[in-house]
């Protein structure tokens, strides 16, 4: 295992542009678990509340859920050491860029600064009526459904519901930063969710090097990672960090 992460070390030294892919396993050990499996969000909580329909339709129950979930629950959430060493990374110049499946905004407090949000994030608010696009404050949850205070339109969270299209300017940035990395990093994904699940695939495809974190093997592991660290991103990442330091 030791020398897989010194080849990891390496090539992340040597590379020229890195890019990092993270999934709901980066945020598990902050006490947010996957949505799906046994102990995941969905065995506790009904998805129906991200459903776009179920919204519109009432607006007051669905943001109740929204509430409790995403704001309660995520909010007491705070970044492990797994954020915070992409964070380092970043700042130590040996990563480019953070594209994440999350809309926990773990990463931005951790202190990443190039993070691309796929599926948009719950630190943001956007009006339904006229599409104004907020910064979250717990005062808007006071009264639900939260309103817009210049429109007085229905606020919903700036992350995306089943059935919703991807934010383009999100694909379109991560398909770039997929196609010009020359390591690509895929922390705790399963790779089963499309079309994010894609964006690994271009990079492999533009002949990036694939380092893969997760405790499970996933649908990448057999067909794209070249170098597979099997474990908890909050172990990992910090050891390849000290790796790299102790090469560099
Ligand atoms: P997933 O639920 O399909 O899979 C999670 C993956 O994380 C699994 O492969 C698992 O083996 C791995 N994992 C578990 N613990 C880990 C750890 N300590 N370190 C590293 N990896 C670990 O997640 P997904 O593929 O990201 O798909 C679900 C979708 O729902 C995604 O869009 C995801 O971002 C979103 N989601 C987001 C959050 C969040 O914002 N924190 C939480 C749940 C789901």
């Amino acid at each position: 295992f030791s020398s897989h992460l010194e080849k990891a070390a390496r090539l992340i030294l040597h590379a020229t542009h890195t890019t990092a892919f993270t999934g709901a396993g980066i945020s598990v050990e902050s006490g947010i678990p996957p949505f799906r499996g046994r102990e995941g969000l969905w065995s506790r909580y009904d998805p129906g509340c991200l459903d776009l329909d179920a919204f519109y339709r009432d607006p007051t129950q669905t943001w109740t859920l929204i509430k409790e979930i995403f704001y309660d629950f995520f909010g007491r959430a705070k970044p492990n050491p797994g954020h915070i060493s992409l964070a380092e990374m970043e700042k130590a110049g040996y990563l480019q860029a953070v594209i994440t499946q999350n809309i926990d905004s773990l990463h931005h407090q951790a202190g990443s600064r190039n993070i691309i949000e796929f599926h948009g994030t719950s630190g943001r608010l956007k009006c339904t009526r006229c599409g104004k696009v907020i910064p979250f404050e717990p005062s808007y949850l006071k009264q639900l459904p939260p309103l817009c205070r210049s429109c007085g339109g229905i606020l919903k969270p700036d992350f995306i519901f089943f059935g919703e299209a991807i934010p383009y300017k999100a694909y379109d940035a991560s398909i770039e930063e997929a196609r010009i990395a020359d390591v690509f990093l895929i922390i705790g994904t399963t790779g089963e969710v499309v079309p994010a699940s894609s964006v690994p695939w271009q990079a492999k495809t533009h002949g990036a090097a694939i380092i893969e974190i997760n405790p499970e093997p996933s649908a990448y592991t057999h067909a794209i990672t070249d170098i597979y660290l099997q474990g908890k991103a909050g172990e990992i990442l910090p050891d390849l960090i000290q790796s790299i330091e102790v090469i560099s």
